[in-house]
């Protein structure tokens, strides 16, 4: 077995590694996650990397990535050259606007811009590469000065930072990926330009009663404004820097990005640090010296995962992305101290105490690592946050958990086909497998988390020190 990090890795599906012979190394070398982007996917395409994915291993998560909010140009395919200082059209695909459309008109996927943006509002195209600024608005053309120019390819982004967009509620692209995914038993959702409560309570409804995980997307100024209230609602976060590079100001994006981790870490909900993270290996086997230091300070932040997105969907060296990222992992989580939080997660209030005392006895008793007997998950995440140097090993009689744990900083499941009813069975068994996995020597000294089967005693955690051999001897 190869030595995996405490960090996990979320890796994009795309061309480039849907091939089996290729995930399967990626999973071999760190890969827990694999999202795939419903951008460009079809439901052909989910359907077949999901199954490649489940039939290669039952622990390795599926994410459905949404499309969201995205605007983009259409409706030409000859790149355009902007010429800073000209000026263009902007409007609607469905525009009413009735003359030929000239070289200087530019399509966008969004409808009615022209009623809710104002003059010097600012319009990036193409990630940010070109700026333009409205001048004037004429019925539905938005006439705009080119202020930085540049070459416009097809389908490139539009963003339009500082402007509240009323986008018609879910759409119903989003809504039928959502219902495939929950439907198909993916394991999280990744919802793109979460905004507000009101957009996370529309998603909540389109994915109804599940157990799949829905992590929020925060990528514009009106997410990062609303986090606080967000939070509560959802079960993870991803900060997704792509976009939000392109919505605030670049230099406040590392800013945002420490106090987003930190939020979730307070509160035990799992974190994934996006784009561009080894950006340079979808043309290169080597990273740049910037592009690991960004990995490695993601996870001094203390990020419980890091993604990859076009490195290995479209990129050339997939696999050594993943092997890549795993090795940065590896060296930095080495030298880290572990760092108590103090706030409330969803676990009650006796779990949290219980899981920070643990915290200060591993300062002064030598534990090997720590068992974690879990029914709902709760124990771990609230143990996880603390990004312990030992590990914790959840057993987890759930396969669903096990894949979804697989996002948690230091956590690694391993899946029992039923608990015994009787707590020391359970223990012992939990402990056997742990072994079987060749993580423990009989000499070593580990805590054991686990709820009672006392009767009558439905809420009670009992935590033990022992040594294996006394368990499993
Ligand atoms: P995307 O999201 O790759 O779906 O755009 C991530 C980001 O914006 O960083
Ligand atoms: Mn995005």
């Amino acid at each position: 077995m190869k030595e995996l990090a405490k960090t996990k890795i979320v890796a994009t599906i795309g061309p480039s590694s849907w091939d089996e012979k290729i995930l399967k190394d990626m999973i071999y070398n760190g890969m827990s996650i694999a999202r795939i982007n419903a951008s460009f996917a079809d439901f052909d395409e989910l359907k077949r990397v999901s199954r490649s994915i489940r039939k290669l291993s039952p622990r390795v998560a599926v994410m459905l990535d949404t499309k969201g909010h995205k605007i983009r140009v259409t409706g030409f395919e000859k790149e355009k050259e902007l010429k800073t200082g000209d000026t263009v059209v902007i409007l609607s695909e469905d525009t009413t606007y009735k003359e030929p459309l000239s070289d200087k008109h530019i399509a966008i996927t969004y409808p009615n811009l022209h009623n809710e943006i104002s003059r010097h509002a600012k319009i990036l195209l193409d990630d940010g590469n070109i700026l333009l600024s409205v001048e004037d608005i004429r019925g539905e053309q938005i006439l705009c000065k080119i202020e930085q120019g540049g070459i416009l390819k097809p389908k490139k982004t539009v963003n339009i930072p500082g402007t509240h967009l009323n986008f018609p509620s879910l759409s119903e692209k989003d809504e039928g990926d959502i219902k495939y995914a929950v439907k198909n038993d993916f394991d999280f959702i990744s919802a793109s330009f979460i905004r507000n409560v009101q957009d996370v309570a529309m998603i909540r409804e389109a994915m109804g009663n599940t157990d799949c995980k829905l992590i929020a997307k925060i990528e514009d100024r009106e997410g990062l404004d609303n986090f606080d209230e967000i939070l509560p609602l959802v079960d993870g976060i991803m900060i997704a820097r792509g976009d939000m590079g392109v919505e605030l100001p670049l230099e406040d994006v590392p800013i945002y990005q420490k106090q987003m981790i930190y939020k979730c870490r307070n509160v035990g909900k799992p974190v994934i640090v996006a784009t561009q993270m080894l950006e340079s290996m979808r043309e290169n086997i080597r990273p740049t010296r910037a592009e690991v230091s960004d990995v490695a300070n993601a996870i001094m932040d203390g990020t419980d995962a890091v993604m990859l997105s076009a490195e290995t969907s479209t990129g050339k060296y997939p696999v050594e992305a993943v092997k890549t990222m795993n090795k940065i992992a590896l060296r930095v989580e080495n030298i880290l101290k572990p760092q108590k939080v103090m706030g409330d997660t969803s676990a009650c209030i006796e779990t949290d105490e219980l899981c920070r005392s643990l915290f200060d006895m591993t300062e002064r008793v030598m534990i090997k690592g720590i068992v974690v007997i879990s029914v709902t998950g709760k124990t771990v995440r609230s143990l996880s946050r603390h990004r312990l140097n030992i590990p914790i090993w959840e057993i987890a009689e759930n396969i669903k958990q096990v894949r979804q744990s697989g996002i948690l900083r230091g956590v690694k499941t391993y899946y029992l086909n039923e608990f015994p009813k009787d707590r020391d069975k359970a223990v012992k068994q939990a402990v056997e497998t742990v072994y079987s996995y060749g993580e423990l020597d009989l000499n070593d000294k580990i805590a054991i988390i686990s709820g009672s089967s006392i009767k009558n005693k439905s809420t009670n955690t009992i935590l033990e020190i022992v040594e294996v051999k006394d368990i499993i001897a």
